[in-house]
């Protein structure tokens, strides 16, 4: 099945084996060039060129080449292009789902999910450009005006992870083009298909040559070109917390404006008078979403000891109840991992609970469909210095602990360096704004699984990044403050 939907992809024109550079499709240079498989059957969808540091120094001039006459337009003509863009991506979902499903594995329906999640970002920022505002302040000497503007900042690089490979790029470069400044995209080397098509329909929607590029490659000397190179003014970056920082050091040579949307360890608290059923719905929600691949999936359960039994039993179904296979299959609700690797690390993590006295529940093993498959995975018994509750597992495994009273919960909650997101189930009002005022994330999930949504500002605080995407707060990391003082 996969094939025959590969070849009808294959001769559809939202496929480009090219990168788009300056308005121009750049094909790869001989045999250098980068292979893209299924990760459900390890199949070779197709090859993507291995850029590197001349061609990212060339797609970045073709942005500051293209920067003056983006700005100038008006922030409704900027708008009108972005509209039609998300237009284009709603007019092909079912493409573009299928690319994803692909060279990603997320099932279909998910995958056509985040076409339209990814395609709300532009239609959010299409909106947004034209509140840029600045404002006037009274000013401190008698005849003197005080105004400030909001200005584009320049030249925009963003790094971008394989988990969401379309809304990861939108939620980027819909504010960085609302606010009037083009960008140059690296997506993941896992996921350069999604990225690509969305060249071909940025192009048709009438972004101009240069506003708009997408380069594949070596990640090192594409991301060292883009922080070295002093004509970008910021970088934006998805992905894990190690290369985040990496970035961040490397730009401050520039001293380059930073967004990084890193890594997460997410808790879920499930208190003795949560609704439990809403609460294992929202658990596998946020659980199994992406198959455990997202960053601000569930990694750590803290469940009540008075309601523990019950909750594990009402979810224990639902996990088996699971069905797992390719993402093209719409019976499909979990599908393999995006590689052997990310399965043997939730293995791993299966073993040294285990091995220190954890209860395998259910699940817990690879599923002969081969390596990449992970059997929906159900823990309990989870100890703190567990790793399972240590690291971002990115994979299908649910970890739960008990606890005792609400402080409790809450210092577990916050004992890690990450805090993107964190989920809660209470009934209790005085309980919620307690415990939501002291959990550090940046998001927060109160009797609700699924947060992201392109009018909320999403992002994390300590570990897990710097700055927010999407809301207002996305369109300010594109934005420069300039005061005047008129005499
Ligand atoms: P990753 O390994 O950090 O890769 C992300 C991107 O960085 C890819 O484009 C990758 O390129 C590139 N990259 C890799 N090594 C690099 C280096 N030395 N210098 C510069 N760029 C480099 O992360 P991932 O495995 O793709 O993504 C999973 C992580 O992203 C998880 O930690 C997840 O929590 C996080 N994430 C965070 C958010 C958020 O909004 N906070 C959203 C989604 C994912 P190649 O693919 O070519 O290696």
């Amino acid at each position: 099945m996969s094939l025959d939907v590969l070849s009808e992809t294959r001769d559809n024109r939202l496929f480009r084996e090219s990168c788009f550079v300056g308005g121009k499709w750049v094909p790869a240079s001989g045999d250098d060039r980068i292979a893209v498989t299924n990760p459900a059957n390890g199949e070779t969808l197709g090859h993507v060129p291995r850029l590197g540091t001349d061609e990212t120094r060339r797609a970045i001039e073709s942005a500051a080449e293209a920067w003056p006459a983006w700005r100038k337009l008006t922030a409704e003509a900027r708008g009108a292009i972005l509209y039609r863009w998300h237009e284009l991506m709603l007019a092909h979902e079912d493409t573009l789902a299928t690319i994803m499903t692909l060279e990603q594995g997320k099932p279909h329906a998910e995958s056509a999910g985040e076409i339209r999640y990814a395609a709300s970002f532009l239609k959010w920022f299409a909106e947004e450009a034209r509140r840029a505002y600045g404002r006037t302040i009274p000013p401190a000497a008698a005849g003197q005006h005080i105004v400030v503007l909001r200005q584009p900042i320049g030249v925009a690089a963003a790094i971008t992870p394989w988990n969401f490979p379309s809304s990861m790029i939108t939620r980027k470069a819909g504010a960085a083009l609302a606010a009037g400044c083009p960008m140059v995209v690296k997506p993941a080397s896992a996921t350069p298909f999604s990225a690509l098509a969305l060249a071909v329909l940025a192009d048709e929607a009438g972004v101009p040559a240069g506003v708009f590029n997408v380069v594949t490659g070596s990640a090192r000397e594409i991301a060292s070109e883009m922080t070295s190179n002093p004509l970008v003014r910021k970088v934006s970056f998805t992905g894990s917390t190690e290369v985040g920082s990496a970035l961040m050091r490397d730009s401050a040579a520039n001293v380059q404006k930073v967004s990084l949307e890193l890594g997460g360890n997410a808790p879920f608290i499930v208190f003795d008078d949560a609704d439990l059923d809403a609460a294992v719905d929202g658990a596998i929600a946020a659980k199994f979403r992406n198959t455990g691949q997202t960053c601000v999936c569930v990694n750590r359960f803290y469940v009540h000891e008075a309601v523990h039994d019950t909750f594990v039993e009402k979810l224990r179904h639902r996990v088996e109840a699971l069905r797992l296979g390719d993402g093209l299959d719409p019976e499909t609700d979990v599908t393999p991992l995006i590689d052997s690797a990310a399965a043997d690390k939730v293995l791993s993590h299966v073993e040294d609970a285990t091995s220190r006295g954890a209860t395998l529940v259910s699940g817990g093993r690879r599923h002969d469909r081969g390596e990449n498959y992970v059997l929906p995975t159900l823990l309990t018994g989870i100890r703190h210095s567990m790793r399972v509750a240590q690291e971002e597992t990115f994979g299908p495994l649910v970890a739960i602990s008990t606890f005792h009273d609400e402080q409790e919960a809450i210092k577990l909650a916050n004992d890690t360096p990450f805090g993107l997101a964190a989920y809660f189930y209470s009934e209790n009002v005085h309980r919620v704004w307690r415990v939501a005022e002291g959990i550090e994330a940046g998001m927060i999930g109160i009797n609700a699984g699924l947060i992201s949504n392109a009018a909320a500002p999403f992002g994390g605080v300590k570990a897990s990044g710097l700055g927010r995407e999407g809301a207002t707060e996305g369109l300010d990391e594109y934005l420069e403050t300039k005061y005047l003082l008129m005499g």
